[in-house]
């Protein structure tokens, strides 16, 4: 199983010929998920005591597994946050796997560590953090955000125990009512309380709301602002949050997992007007920037910080990481990992930052041109002026269901991946833009598709 000999060969070759099949397909199919039961009469049980041969394996993954995946790239799927890795990103993804490299510690992975941290450095200079500033890259969005919040946490202890100041009872962070569900997630795996504070019709959290919904600072660690909500791609004003947050001495933190790539558009920084002045922020590079699943940028203002909080220690551990070098691992809450900030590099150094600034504002105008032509229809209304490159819009007179049957139909037809959100206890349909080959053209076409009465 080990030697590189001819079958070995062979194989590998046959692999690879594949990834370039689907790498070439413009666009791909979209494709889409089939019953357990189809599946297993299509694909019977293929872990076997004497194995069932690479190339067979191989064929059933291109015949029915891989079809029966939706194609997040496809410039038709508009739902969630869409990926669209660059073909640079996605190719190296494949030399990461083949390198066996140990993304970890800089004794095992320095040359990965060290072009990782050239990207997770450029980000923090783009955000306007000082020399220093630094992370890691972590699993994904969920996993970095609950990161940052455990070294909140942490250091909001420590100070207060060094102040001699009380620890509560119980710990709180502060978000948007529209802060993206894994804040809940990281709270409960924390074990702390959230406080959620009303945003009203614009949908932005302000130091002032933040201020009139909080009466009790004693237990607040930190306050979570949302750089481009998943929901309707808002930004929340950091410059009032970061004056809240250093008013309280508490933490800040800013989840822009999908929508903190938008800083990156000359046009839109000004949107971002605070980011320079947050504790820590990441950004998914699997959304916004371009790269193949997962991966998430995780920047510290005061990278020791977190390492106090994550390191791990133990016998058999010590003499890595209690060295002055960069352990990624002592970022987050990980230990073994993937280089998975190696595809950006690539596709970074490949492309240059300027050809990701004019990707990221063309999805913007994108969905801002299409917000235009919703207006244009009478079927149609938009639930909310678009910020970044989400458009979320109701069709008249259509309940859940009659969105649900829309959605399905396209999905069968293989035409598009759009699937209902819900606000404020109302459906609407959301149009994510984050593909570049998603054209104003292809997304009339579907927003003119609902018009037909159901
Ligand atoms: C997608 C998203 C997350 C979660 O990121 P994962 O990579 O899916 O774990 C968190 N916050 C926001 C705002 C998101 O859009």
């Amino acid at each position: 199983m080990h030697a590189f000999d001819d079958e070995a060969r062979e194989l590998t070759q046959q692999v690879v010929d594949y990834a370039v099949r689907r790498l070439a397909m413009d666009p791909p199919t979209l494709d889409g998920p089939r019953p357990q039961a189809e599946l297993e009469a299509l694909v019977p049980q293929t872990i076997t005591e004497e194995g069932i041969g690479g190339e067979a394996a191989l064929r059933l993954f291109e015949d029915v597994l891989a079809p029966a995946c939706i194609t997040i790239d496809h410039p038709a799927y508009l739902s969630f946050i869409p990926a669209a890795p660059t073909q640079a990103a996605s190719a190296f993804d494949l030399v990461v796997s083949a390198s066996s490299i140990y993304g970890g510690s800089w004794l095992e992975g320095a040359g990965a560590v060290y072009a990782e941290n050239q990207v997770l450095h450029w980000l923090a200079r783009e955000a306007g953090l000082p020399e220093g500033a630094g992370g890691t890259f972590a699993q994904g969005g969920t996993v970095g955000n609950l990161s940052a919040l455990v070294t909140a946490r942490f250091v909001a202890r420590h100070y207060r125990t060094e102040a001699g100041r009380p620890i509560p009872d119980r710990w709180a962070v502060v978000c948007s009512a529209e802060a993206h569900s894994s804040i809940t997630a990281a709270a409960a795996v924390m074990d702390v309380d959230v406080i959620r504070v009303p945003v009203g019709e614009s949908g932005k959290l302000t130091g002032e709301a933040i201020e009139a919904a909080v009466s009790d600072w004693d237990s607040v660690f930190a306050i979570v602002a949302t750089g481009g909500t998943t929901n309707f791609g808002i930004v929340d004003d950091l410059a009032s949050i970061a004056d809240v947050a250093q008013g309280h001495d508490v933490w800040l933190h800013v989840d822009g997992a999908y929508g903190l790539a938008g800083m990156l558009s000359p046009e839109h920084r000004h949107l971002y007007e605070g980011i320079e002045r947050v504790d820590s922020f990441i950004v998914d590079p699997h959304k916004w920037l371009f790269a193949p699943f997962d991966a998430c940028a995780l920047v510290y203002r005061q990278p020791q910080q977190a390492r106090a909080a994550h390191t791990q220690h133990a016998e058999y551990l010590d003499l890595i990481y209690d060295s002055p070098e960069w352990n990624p691992s002592d970022y987050a809450v990980n230990l073994t990992r993937r280089a998975r900030g190696l595809p950006l590099w690539f596709s970074l150094a490949t492309h240059g930052v300027s050809a990701y600034r004019d990707a990221i504002a063309h999805g913007i105008e994108t969905a801002h041109a299409f917000a235009d032509v919703v207006r244009t229809r009478d079927f149609v209304s938009l639930v909310r002026e678009p910020e970044l490159s989400v458009v979320v819009l109701e069709r008249h007179g259509w309940n859940a269901a009659d969105y649900d049957l829309w959605a399905r139909e396209h999905l069968e037809a293989g035409r598009a991946f759009l699937f209902p959100s819900s606000h404020q206890g109302r459906p609407v349909m959301r149009f994510a833009v984050v593909n570049p080959r998603s054209s104003l053209e292809l997304m009339t076409e579907l927003l003119d598709s609902m018009e037909k009465e159901r």
